[in-house]
């Protein structure tokens, strides 16, 4: 399936032949497909192949790919010009769009990628309280950014350790890292440091997907609330995805900070961060905390969020969810019938997948999942058109053009791979 020249070409100029490390397969083995296009539910690779897509550009295709409005849309932007450096009336628009739909959100600033929020989240909360700790979970993952690039599995409150070589020690002697879904891990980590924020994917969707215990993101907003440490929802994937106000409309819960990917842009290179006015004018020029961009609110991605939000109502997040239903539960059913141990989970639009006997609340037990079966499965649905994420410890995503005529198809692959597995 793979084009070789291509592959070979990639090698030698490219590290690895991949710029973003997932996409090159070594958690499930082989060789990545290059992809030629794509249109709704389907890829298609350099060799003809064509695969049912539910990466959907880990999520940012939440339309399917190619959506016509959005291609217009792009169209028509840039033919107006590619990028000005100065302030457009798009600009505002989706400042406003967003507003409108994340009512914790009065102000927004624009950037453009998940990475450059996070650090300005980081920086910002910072700023804004004058402490300097920050407290994140094992196993959720902000982008790149050397202060949460942490160690994942840390024990009790502990300090973070390098997660990468190249990121220094000090870059993460304030990163306080603790396990997800652990109160009293929490509870200790606020009695040991002066924490100026808790960075949270309110539903964890970078460990495969692992869904928030009921009340622990209620403690986390009591816990920031009383300790007076911003609570900033990291809501890359769930913004705009789970529901038409993200995670935080989900379940109800005011954060001071959030920050946006994927969905918001879509397709193009944009994310966001937003919050109250009172600690988003800490922000350069009105405040002292400096954040920039040579292409933030670049018109083309500004045009396709708009496009993309446009079509994202009620209903479409009705759709979503019960395309994602119908995948869980045919997935379900393949592998009980196959006798394997699954958990298939769904959070809203999203869906995940461990080959484990018991539910996964956490990172340790997401890497006790048995990862080498994950690969079996995707090499197996791979090789029958079906393209699922290259790892175990990512997300499925299906999109408004997932019909349920393709998803049936996957479910009977699927019961067919079970039996291989
Ligand atoms: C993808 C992702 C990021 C990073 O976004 P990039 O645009 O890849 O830099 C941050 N947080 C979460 C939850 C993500 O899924």
């Amino acid at each position: 399936m793979t084009d070789d020249a291509l592959l070979a070409r990639a090698n030698a100029r490219i590290p690895g032949g991949v710029n973003s490390p997932v996409r090159a397969f070594n958690a499930v083995g082989g060789a990545p497909f290059f992809v030629a296009s794509a249109k709704g539910a389907e890829l298609v690779d350099t060799e003809g192949r064509r695969y049912v897509d539910y990466v959907q550009s880990w999520g940012a295709s939440i339309l399917g790919h190619a959506d016509p409005h959005i291609v217009e849309t792009v169209q028509r932007a840039a033919a107006a010009g590619t990028s000005f450096g100065a302030p457009t009336r798009a600009e505002v628009e989706l400042a406003e769009a967003i507003c409108d739909r994340v009512p914790s959100v009065e102000k927004v600033r624009l950037v453009s990628s998940g990475t450059e929020a996070a650090m300005t989240a980081v920086r910002l909360a910072r700023g804004a309280t004058g402490r300097t700790k920050i407290l994140k979970f094992a196993g959720c993952y902000h982008g790149h950014l050397d202060a949460l690039l942490v160690a994942a599995g840390s024990g009790l409150a502990t300090l973070g350790i390098p997660g990468s070589a190249g990121v220094t020690p000090g870059a993460v002697a304030d990163t306080v890292v603790v396990p997800y879904n652990d109160i009293p891990a929490v509870d200790a980590a606020f009695l040991e440091h002066d924490i100026a924020a808790v960075l949270v994917e309110p539903i964890a969707a970078n460990m495969g997907l692992v869904l928030p215990a009921t009340g622990f993101l209620d403690y986390l907003r009591s816990r920031c609330t009383g300790a007076g440490a911003l609570l900033v929802f990291d809501e890359v994937i769930t913004g705009f995805r789970v529901a038409v106000g993200g995670a935080q409309e989900q379940f109800g819960i005011t954060p001071d900070l959030s920050i946006f990917g994927k969905v918001v842009g879509g397709g193009l290179p944009l994310a966001a961060i937003g919050g109250s006015a009172a600690v988003m004018d800490h922000l350069a020029p009105l405040g002292p905390v400096y954040q920039a961009g040579t292409l933030s609110g670049n018109p083309l991605a500004t045009a396709a969020g708009l496009a993309a939000l446009a079509q994202l109502d009620a209903a479409a997040y009705v759709s979503l969810e019960a395309k994602a239903a119908r995948l869980v539960e045919g997935l379900l059913g393949a592998f009980s019938a196959a006798g394997l141990a699954a958990q298939v989970t769904q959070a809203g639009t999203l869906a995940g997948l461990f080959f484990a006997p018991e539910p996964v609340t956490n990172y340790a037990a997401a890497q006790e999942a048995d990862h080498g079966r994950y690969a079996r499965f995707f090499h197996g649905m791979l090789d029958r058109g079906v393209y699922f994420a290259p790892s175990g410890y990512e997300t499925t995503f299906v999109s408004l053009a997932h019909s349920d005529e393709i998803i049936d198809d996957t479910i009977a692959i699927a019961t067919e791979v079970a039996t291989t597995l």
